[in-house]
């Protein structure tokens, strides 16, 4: 059985349409896949639907914009899968919103800030790249910065100008990491760091401080393997994770044609580990 439990669609910064996703998860011979778009639910009844014309196992997901603080580090940016959590909930909805709300806010700020570096672009030009996505990302605006010929792809734009410590980086508003944890467990879902050592967060999530979200906040897990991470790191947080005894899992962080290098299926989730995911949510 091959479990895919982190990808994106269209809905965010993924390119494929939900029921598309769906439809190339079965190609790529998954058996089970989440949709875990960000800080929205836009996408999960079309894959759903999808899901169950194919007879795919589906999981509803979400990757929620979180920060944390820890060592000496401040507002660190942290992202939170949720898994099987209720969308009507409306402490984790509204909470949602409040996200999708600052990354709208964000937009002209960026703009400014590339105005500044010599790239002009309008907020039209961005909103038509996110192609109606209720949660316009940096991606967007990596693509309307290819539209105009700025740079050559999404990478490109991220090491020269967008990634978090960029000439053009603007923050936004995320939720506390403990904060969402409780959010997405009220809603009856469960919580998994996504890359906890991808990118910046490594500095605020080290292992002891991973106990003690695990201890402390009721943590349900974090990603194991995912692309972010190095073979030795993957084998700490795998050690790690069994001696917690909380949910290591594996994932590609799909997002179409928008990064490459994270196929359908690169990297998967242990059947037990997905038994076990499955077994903390209500019936
Ligand atoms: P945002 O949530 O709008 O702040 O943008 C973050 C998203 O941008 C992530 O979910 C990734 O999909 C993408 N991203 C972040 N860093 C990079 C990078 N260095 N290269 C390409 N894509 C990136
Ligand atoms: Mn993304
Ligand atoms: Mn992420
Ligand atoms: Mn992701």
């Amino acid at each position: 059985m091959r479990i895919d439990l982190h990808t994106h669609s269209a809905v965010s910064d993924g390119t494929d349409r939900p029921a598309e996703l769906i439809g190339r998860a079965v190609a790529a011979g998954l058996d089970a896949v989440a949709l875990t778009d960000h800080d929205t639910y836009d996408g999960l009844a079309e894959a759903a639907a999808a899901a169950s014309r194919h007879g795919l196992d589906f999981l509803p997901g979400m990757e929620m914009s979180c920060v944390h603080s820890h060592a000496g580090r401040w507002g660190v940016s942290v992202h939170l899968l949720a898994y099987g959590m209720d969308t009507a909930a409306p402490d984790l909805a509204e909470e949602l919103a409040r996200l999708r709300r600052g990354r709208d806010d964000r937009v002209p700020r960026l703009l400014s800030r590339l105005a500044e570096l010599g790239l002009p672009l309008t907020a039209e030009e961005v909103i038509a790249q996110a192609g109606g996505s209720p949660s316009i990302g940096r991606p967007h605006v990596a693509d309307a910065m290819v539209a105009r010929g700025y740079v050559a792809d999404r990478t490109e734009a991220f090491d020269r100008y967008l990634a978090d410590n960029g000439p053009a980086h603007v923050d936004r508003y995320a939720c506390e990491l403990e904060k969402g944890i409780a959010l997405i467990h009220r809603a009856g879902g469960v919580a998994v760091i996504g890359h906890p050592w991808g990118r910046s967060s490594k500095a605020v999530l080290d292992p002891d401080e991973l106990a003690r979200l695990v201890r402390e906040a009721g943590l349900d897990g974090f990603e194991v393997d995912h692309q972010d991470h190095t073979g030795a790191e993957r084998a700490e947080l795998r050690r790690l994770a069994t001696t917690l005894g909380v949910l290591g899992t594996g994932s590609s962080d799909y997002h179409g044609t928008g990064k490459t290098d994270h196929d359908l299926g690169c990297n998967t989730t242990e059947p037990e580990v997905y038994r076990r995911l499955l077994a903390k949510l209500p019936r």
